[in-house]
């Protein structure tokens, strides 16, 4: 059983934005498995990244429950076949029969990021036109920028 607060590196995003991770702390138990250690973790983790909309960077709470088979050795080449790729999914390589917690745990945070991260669902993003955040300004393009064949969308878009 254990359960510390880890300290993770800020993350790469897709856009090459950074992500930083504050607050992380990792419970669970290892025991010995068939193959390995069967590693069961629940992770608590305080992100920081850029808002999709408005490129602003916001905090967003992440739990994440996992639970990954930990083997000692090198992943081997050439088991990249599709049937074999998604039964391994769970297995962790651990090169010199260690695992790093906090490698396994970067990897848990960014699996389960947000694709597109929204700082508010009420968000009105950058505008389209002057590049002003919409949030903080009214540049003005406003009226134009509302296309009307939009506006049956804007209407689904609204929460609920
Ligand atoms: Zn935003
Ligand atoms: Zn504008």
């Amino acid at each position: 059983m254990f359960d510390e607060p880890l300290r993770v590196p800020p993350l790469l995003g897709i856009a090459d934005e950074t992500i930083l991770v504050e607050r992380a702390r990792v419970r669970g138990t290892a025991r010995r498995g068939e193959r390995g250690a069967d590693l069961e973790g629940s992770l608590r983790a305080t992100v920081r990244m850029p808002c999709s909309r408005c490129n602003e960077s916001f905090e967003i709470g992440l739990s994440v429950e996992f639970f990954l088979v930990l083997v000692a050795g090198e992943e081997r080449p050439g088991s990249g076949a599709q049937g074999a790729e998604e039964e391994d999914a769970a297995l962790y390589h651990a090169p010199d029969g260690r695992a790093d917690l906090v490698d396994i745990c970067s990897e848990q945070i960014y699996l389960n990021l947000p694709l597109k991260p929204v700082c508010s669902s009420g968000c009105k993003g950058l505008c389209p036109r002057c590049g002003a955040n919409r949030n903080r300004t009214e540049c003005g393009c406003g009226e134009e920028c509302a296309d009307p064949r939009l506006a049956p969308l804007l209407r689904f878009r609204k929460p609920q």
